[in-house]
């Protein structure tokens, strides 16, 4: 039997963006917010990130997410850990399950903040046997931060982006030798300073260009197969291998409720409300777009309760799901990706796009069937992989009838 209970918001995911969007809410009077975490402990992706960087102090991961912990339960939120969203019984109805049993909660509006997972090494298709030894940065992380567990003698890590630099320092603090960094690009999607403080600093060699191509070894992992640039064969001895990067959205929950996903980014597709498709329910964090540092997550989720607490209050939710906002290559996607016209994004909400190229100080366009709505200069370079940001001061320019906008390079 199900125990059945109804509250006025309910919040699935108690990281960065889902205990901001809760703890604003508590605090702007919303009635009873509840967030469920199905880890032991809510604080998202930083509880098992001990490196320092995160806010705008950039204390350790576990530090901020106490913070952001401590604010969401002291502005009246109600955090409950080891539950997880498994599904819906209605559009706003959703059935969960945790130490106390199966319930089925009813809400007037739910928060999606899912957040993000790496692509596992099944999922990247890479051939060879089945060893233990293999892990992507999450698992690594937990593995050495919270269970204090021996993870191996040396180790490769996939990827050469900031997650992939965190996997380092994670692999050196468990006492393991790092043999290399590879990635497919053809240069680090980190800083200067970041890259050859490992290189030359901690004499780890980064390959790039170079792909792995079978993993090696029974029972135990012994070693990676590679194929640089040039077609040249390589091999490195290792009994751990880290796969880094490569996140795409914790989207299955909005899935299973028929919530439409945008083709880009892979998330939920939503407005500049942060309003899904489905009446009531709102996403907000890397489930929308996989990683961005966990302030812009927060800053999400707190822009976010503005339109919660409006769709409360009564306000219209669009009839149709709004123009679609399309990114025009090299740029990836762009999230928000629908909006309705006329409609600016709420306070604290901007439109974030991620490139495939290295960009020096490019111009951004926004145009409307060939009409020019905006542009804009990026006064820095932004790295492959990199993140983008752009107002919504023109969205007011929008032809509701004019079709789709784009965001391109002008
Ligand atoms: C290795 C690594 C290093 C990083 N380093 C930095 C850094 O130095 N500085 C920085 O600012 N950012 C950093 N980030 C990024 C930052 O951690 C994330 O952007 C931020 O945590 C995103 O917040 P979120 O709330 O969207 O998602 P998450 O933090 O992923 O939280 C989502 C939560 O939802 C829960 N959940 C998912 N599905 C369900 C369900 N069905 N039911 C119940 N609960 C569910 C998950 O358990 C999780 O706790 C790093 C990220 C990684 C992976």
């Amino acid at each position: 039997m199900r125990r059945q209970r109804a509250i006025d918001v309910l919040v699935i995911g108690g990281g960065p963006a889902g205990l901001a969007a809760a703890g604003r809410l508590a605090r702007v009077g919303a009635g009873t917010v509840e967030v469920l975490e199905r880890e032991g402990r809510a604080g998202g992706v930083p509880r098992h990130c001990h490196h320092r960087g995160f806010g705008r102090w950039g204390v350790t991961g576990p530090q901020y997410a106490d913070r952001l912990v401590e604010a969401a339960l002291g502005a009246g939120v109600a955090v409950r850990t080891g539950v997880s969203a498994t599904g819906w019984a209605g559009a706003l109805v959703v059935d969960t399950t945790g130490p106390h049993g199966l319930e089925r909660i009813t809400a007037r509006a739910v928060v999606l903040a899912t957040g993000a997972r790496e692509r596992p090494r099944a999922a990247r298709l890479v051939p060879g046997t089945r060893p233990a030894g293999v892990y992507t940065t999450g698992e690594l992380q937990q593995a050495v931060h919270l269970h204090h567990q021996r993870i191996g003698t040396r180790a490769v890590v996939v990827g050469a982006e900031p997650v992939s630099y965190a996997a380092l320092a994670a692999l050196r603090r468990a006492g393991v030798e790092v043999a290399a960094l590879v990635t497919e690009e053809t240069r680090p999607q980190v800083g200067r300073a970041r890259a050859a403080s490992a290189r030359l600093g901690r004499r780890v060699p980064l390959l790039t260009g170079t792909t792995i191509v079978e993993l090696l070894g029974r029972g135990r992992l012994s070693g990676v197969r590679l194929r640089h640039a040039d077609g040249r064969p390589g091999a490195i001895a290792c009994d751990t291998v880290v796969f880094t990067g490569d996140f795409v959205p914790e989207q299955e929950l909005a899935r299973r409720g028929r919530v439409p996903l945008d083709s880009g980014t892979r998330g939920p597709a939503v407005d500049g409300a942060f309003r899904t498709a489905a009446r009531g329910v709102f996403a907000v964090g890397n489930v929308l777009h996989a990683v961005e540092p966990a302030r812009a997550a927060a800053r999400e989720g707190a822009a976010a309760a503005v339109a919660v607490r409006r769709h409360l209050e009564g306000a219209d939710w669009p009839a149709s799901a709004g123009l679609p906002v399309e990114a025009v290559a090299p740029l990836r996607w762009v999230a928000p990706n629908r909006l309705v016209p006329g409609e600016p994004p709420v306070p604290g909400a901007r439109f974030l796009l991620r490139t495939a190229e290295t960009l020096v100080r490019p111009v951004l366009l926004v145009t409307q069937g060939g009409r020019c709505l905006h542009r804009a200069r990026v006064p820095r370079r932004v790295l492959a992989n990199g993140s983008l940001h752009l107002s919504g001061a023109w969205v007011g320019l929008v032809d509701a009838a004019g079709g789709a906008v784009r965001i391109g390079l002008g």
